[in-house]
């Protein structure tokens, strides 16, 4: 889908919304007001038009019930897909600033882990490579020592929620709320500095989260492209799938937490940094923070 900003196609909005890189990203954290989505304007708007209209003639009415629904399943498919922008910005490239820079950013799902994050840390610091690692809050709480140390050794923690409940796209406004708030206050005291990014469990969103993260002042960011490294245990695949048109401003998805196991029983994540790294280094790309590819 392509279109230009500006367009009244509303799925082009979106579409040219969902590729606005990092840095550009509206008005999030600035301390304006918050606004719906295009989509989300577009759909409230037609729930009253459709019932207008099944008011005026009785007849309509099954077609404007049918309007509602086909609006809804595209705010869900929006909301499942997580490149998109329907349901607010999201972050799924670096800026142009960095692109320039030839910078890159690694990022790390679902950790702290006890056994894969210090693993990563040490191949990220030989490598004199930083990455953001989207922690989640609970596990957080649980190893308290390995989130001040990497902040401490110059990565970026950012909010991943606090339960990474698989409901979590379910969740009604209160509930998602409290789950990102929890996690942003317990990542905070123990990196030292409050979260600036959110990254939605397996890019899933719903209809409240943009208000949230808005209140919150936190940008939501997703990835230009991910191994699967949560599941597949070839490292070589997972590899291939994130190298394949590795270029300047991609942001790359791996996981330091439920990382899978390759046939030699370590995380694949683990087994994946040193090729990834060097193919970062023989293609002239350096691996930064999300923050600093937006300075
Ligand atoms: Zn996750």
């Amino acid at each position: 889908m392509q279109g230009e900003a500006g367009t009244a196609n509303p799925s082009a909005e979106a579409a040219a919304e969902s590729l606005r890189p990092l840095g550009t990203g509206g008005a999030r954290a600035s301390g304006g007001s918050w606004r719906p989505a295009p989509s989300v304007r577009l759909t409230v708007a037609g729930h009253g038009a459709a019932a207008a209209a099944a008011l005026v003639d009785p007849m309509l009415w099954p077609w404007a019930l049918g309007a509602v629904a086909a609006s809804h399943a595209w705010l869900l498919a929006g909301g499942l897909t997580p490149g998109s922008s329907i349901l607010g910005p999201n972050v799924v490239r670096l800026p142009a600033a960095a692109v320039a820079r030839r910078q890159v950013a690694l990022t790390f799902d679902d950790g702290p882990d006890a056994e894969t994050t210090p693993r990563v840390l040490d191949l990220l610091d030989a490598a004199g490579a930083r990455a953001t690692f989207f922690c989640i809050g609970r596990r957080a709480r649980a190893l308290p020592a390995l989130v001040r140390e990497i902040a401490e050794r110059g990565h970026a923690v950012e909010n991943h929620g606090d339960s990474h409940s698989h409901a979590t796209a379910m969740f009604g406004y209160a509930r998602l709320r409290a789950d990102i708030a929890a996690a942003q206050e317990t990542l905070a005291e123990l990196a030292g500095r409050r979260p600036r990014y959110f990254r939605p469990m397996g890019g899933f969103r719903n209809p409240w989260l943009d208000p949230i993260l808005h209140g919150l002042e936190l940008r939501q960011a997703c990835w230009t492209r991910r191994g699967h490294d949560s599941v597949r245990r070839d490292p070589g695949a997972v590899l291939r799938r994130l190298t394949r048109r590795m270029a300047a401003g991609d942001i790359l998805l791996l996981h330091d937490g439920d990382a899978a196991r390759s046939a030699a029983g370590t995380p694949v994540s683990v087994e994946v940094l040193p090729p990834l790294l060097a193919a970062l280094r023989s293609a002239g790309l350096h691996a930064v923070t999300l923050g600093e590819a937006a300075a």
